[in-house]
């Protein structure tokens, strides 16, 4: 047998912008330190929100074997993006346009690195000068599988608004689903998206924050070239373990509440509701009669968040839900509110780490995607049993969805058995994807097998 001692892979860890890509790297970060790698963090600076710079001081300091880098990316550039208002796609952009200077930055680290985990934004500026350098490099995906399949699509075929997808191997994606922006080639981040995905042909590997039972079709069908001919081996090894971030106080008036009885109500860190529209889910909250935990934001970047709930919220809501439901404006340990017992179920817009972790504890959701990804989103989550979805409520802001409609699918996800045990069992399969043998262990076994011996 060989005695050479094997060298801890070295990696660098390099998520792009926002929390809904920053948290699944930062688990990867902690789940390769806990299988024997030397990792380095690459840190964006500036950041764009305090959630951002909060959760990355927290992580290092609950992680102190991990180096931090900060790398300075080039600034958002609002003029020549004039009808952009989204500030996390500016910030894309700029990642993206930044992207050839990350290539420099990992050379100057000491020691440099053996492997790189890298978010999709940068694949255009790195793919192609790693894979000359011999670095293996893992574009890492922070949306699910078949929305990752849609995107690659668009290297060779237009979308038309409203039409479906068809993409081999997998049922046609419902035009419907599909974000409008990306029917306008010209828009920036159709484009971008469009050219980081010509360059995944240069990486070592895909990984996906998503497990075989997840996604069986679209994982199949990317792992046997179906969906793009040219691709790496996509690795699932999903759901990304939580790092045990014990930050954010506890919720003591949710220890008070009853097993299972509490709807848990956030649409992730960066979509804000019209106020017309926040008084229609208190109206659907009150009506329902169920216990509530309901995290409002009003801004879509954290740094100002006042708005004043009284200004939002009649008086007879307060008086009529002060025994049972609690609403909070600040930034929550969503990960510890999913883990209490007394939630039952997640009125959740279907960001993929959302989805994520209420597969991990297998609690139902009732899906409400808003932009971007999140219908599609909501389709596999609708597949794999984990929760329900109505339709005609449409993208954020094309109708308002009124409280009684909002009572009635809460109460439908609070109260149906057939749920409750399909989720179940999401769960149990969360469960054993990570246990020895599961598909998602064996397949993180191999990134990771595959690294150390180089
Ligand atoms: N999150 C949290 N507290 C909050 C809001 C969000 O912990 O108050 C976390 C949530 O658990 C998830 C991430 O932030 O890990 C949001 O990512 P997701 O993909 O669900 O949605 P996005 O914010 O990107 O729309
Ligand atoms: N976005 C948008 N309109 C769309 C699709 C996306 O404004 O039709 C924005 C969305 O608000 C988000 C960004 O584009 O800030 C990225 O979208 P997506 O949800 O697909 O990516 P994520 O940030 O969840 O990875």
């Amino acid at each position: 047998m060989d005695s050479t001692p094997t060298r801890p892979a070295q990696v660098a860890v390099c998520p792009s912008a926002g929390i809904g890509h920053l948290t699944p790297f930062l688990r990867l970060a902690s789940m390769l330190t806990s299988n024997s790698c030397s990792v380095t963090l690459i840190i964006i600076r500036p950041t764009l929100s305090f959630a951002e710079a909060n959760q990355i001081n927290t992580f290092l300091s609950t992680h102190p074997h991990i180096t931090a880098s900060e790398f300075h990316i080039l600034p958002c550039e609002p003029s020549s993006n004039s009808n952009i208002q989204d500030p996390f796609l500016l910030q894309y952009d700029a990642v993206s346009r930044s992207a050839h200077l990350l290539v420099h930055h990992l050379a100057t680290l000491s020691p440099p690195p053996s492997a790189v985990f890298s978010d999709l934004m940068f694949a255009s500026g790195i793919n192609k000068p790693l894979y000359d350098l011999g670095i293996p490099n893992y574009n890492v995906i922070t949306s699910s599988a078949r929305f990752f399949s849609f995107m690659t699509s668009l290297t060779h075929l237009r979308v038309t608004r409203g039409d479906d997808v068809v993409i081999p191997g997998l049922a046609p994606i419902v035009g419907d689903d599909i974000p409008p922006i990306f029917s306008n080639t010209d828009h920036m981040f159709t484009r971008l998206i469009e050219t980081s995905c010509r360059y995944l042909q240069d990486a070592k590997g895909i990984v996906l924050n998503s497990f075989d039972f997840f996604e069986p079709e679209s994982i199949s069908a990317l792992q046997n070239g179906k969906v793009l001919a040219g691709l790496p081996s996509v690795f699932p090894v999903g759901p990304f373990i939580p790092y045990g971030s014990i930050n954010g106080d506890n919720i003591p008036w949710l220890d008070n509440q009853p097993s299972k009885s509490v709807v848990y109500v956030s649409f992730g860190s960066k979509t804000v509701m019209s106020k017309d529209q926040i008084r229609e889910i208190g109206d659907g909250l009150e009506r329902s009669g169920l216990r509530f935990l309901w995290v409002i934001k009003t801004t879509v970047v954290d740094k100002e968040d006042k708005e004043e709930l009284r200004d939002l919220l009649s008086e007879a809501f307060f008086e009529n839900t002060k025994e049972r439901g609690l609403i909070l404006r600040e930034w929550v340990n969503q990960e510890k509110i999913l883990a209490h017992p007394a939630i039952g179920g997640f009125l959740t817009h279907c960001g993929w780490n959302s989805v994520m972790e209420a597969a991990q504890r297998g609690i139902p959701l009732l899906a409400w995607p808003l932009h971007g990804d999140q219908r599609v989103n909501a389709g596999e989550v609708e597949k794999a049993g984990l929760g329900i979805w109505e339709r005609s409520w449409g993208w954020i802001g094309e109708r308002l969805v009124k409280g009684d409609e909002i009572a009635m699918k809460i109460q439908e996800m609070m109260t149906s058995e057939k749920l409750r045990a399909s989720a179940t069992r999401v769960w149990d399969e969360a469960t054993k994807a990570w246990e020895k043998n599961g598909s998602s262990r064996k397949m993180f076994e191999t990134i990771i097998g595959d690294k150390v011996s180089t």
